[in-house]
């Protein structure tokens, strides 16, 4: 039996438009959603990525401000225009697109950003309250993962699911939110033995490795949801998954197509947790 595929284009739209609607109640307070996007030299795939998060911020009436700085800009800088930008009432959201330029910290510059702004959800503060499961900013991708499961109809509670990878932003946040749903979690990575063994008991597959079709059917269950969360350019130029996805369509219950999987729902996330932020501020203002 084909798997259903899921449309995340069509999923990430329609939480767009009920996103949209909230921008609007917002907007009725005298309240507009404002996200600062910080792009530090000109590396293309970054550039695309931003465009992609500015072009979702318009459509849901979001105000987007993308803050270009030259890649020889200096740590100190970088961290006093996140500091300005902590400071702006008007900006609810702050990201700095990653990679950086290799003499900047990383870990400076998320730790620098206020953690009720950090709509990337990467501030060791709202890592650690996901963590403990209290409110926060869920990390963006992680977070549209869960969503993409979830909009399948199936409970999550008592299911087996497998991640591949154990990175901060795909498969440890995703474990994580996958056992907050009472899944039992196996974390698979680059030195798990029989791979295909642990994935075929899965009845949730999550994988986020980034080597192009590496998973093939002998890896799946019959009948399970299958997230692709891998992002590939190959030699023609094409953008494939870490799922052969013309094998394992046959055998699984529910799959995501790459491009059009995950990606879209990434983007929906961010403009989501905009919008919290910028609600947030209501609570702490007593508006
Ligand atoms: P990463 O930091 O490179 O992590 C890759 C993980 O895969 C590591 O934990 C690694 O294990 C594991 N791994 C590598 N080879 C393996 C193997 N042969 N068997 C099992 N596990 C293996 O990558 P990432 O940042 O998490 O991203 C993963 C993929 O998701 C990439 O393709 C990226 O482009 C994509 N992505 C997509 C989105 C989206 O919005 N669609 C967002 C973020 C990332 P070790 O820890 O042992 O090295």
């Amino acid at each position: 039996m084909a798997a259903t595929i899921i449309d995340g284009k069509q999923l990430a739209q329609d939480i767009r438009n009920e996103i949209k609607q909230e921008v609007s109640e917002l907007k009725k307070e005298g309240l507009i959603p404002g996200l600062s996007v910080i792009l530090v030299g000109d590396d293309p795939a970054s550039q695309s990525y931003v465009k992609g998060k500015e072009k979702g911020c318009e459509e849901v009436g979001i105000a987007s401000q993308l803050i270009r700085r030259p890649a020889t800009i200096s740590q100190q800088e970088l961290l006093d225009l996140i500091h300005e930008l902590n400071q702006d009432p008007a900006v609810h959201g702050i990201l700095v697109q990653l990679p950086l330029p290799k003499h900047l910290s990383e870990d400076l510059v998320i730790q620098a950003i206020d953690p009720k702004k950090d709509v990337d959800g990467f501030h060791p503060i709202n890592v650690g309250n996901m963590m403990i499961g209290q409110p926060c900013f869920l990390p963006c991708t992680p977070h549209g993962v869960i969503e993409m499961i979830k909009r399948t109809g199936m409970n999550i509670s008592g299911k087996h699911a497998v991640v591949i990878g154990r990175s901060n932003i795909v498969g440890k946040p995703v474990s994580m939110l996958l056992l907050q749903e009472n899944a039992t979690v196996s974390i698979c990575h680059s030195k798990t033995p029989n791979l295909s063994e642990i994935t075929r008991q899965a009845d949730i597959l999550v994988v986020g490795v980034g080597k192009a079709n590496m998973i093939g059917a002998d890896h799946v269950k019959p009948g399970a949801v299958v997230i692709d969360v891998g992002v590939n350019r190959i030699e023609t130029g094409k953008l494939v998954g870490d799922v052969r996805f013309d094998e394992v369509k046959d055998v699984a219950g529910y799959l995501t197509p790459v491009p059009g999987g995950v990606g879209p729902m990434t983007i929906t996330m961010l403009l989501k947790n905009t919008v919290q932020a910028c609600k947030n501020t209501k609570i702490t203002q007593g508006v």
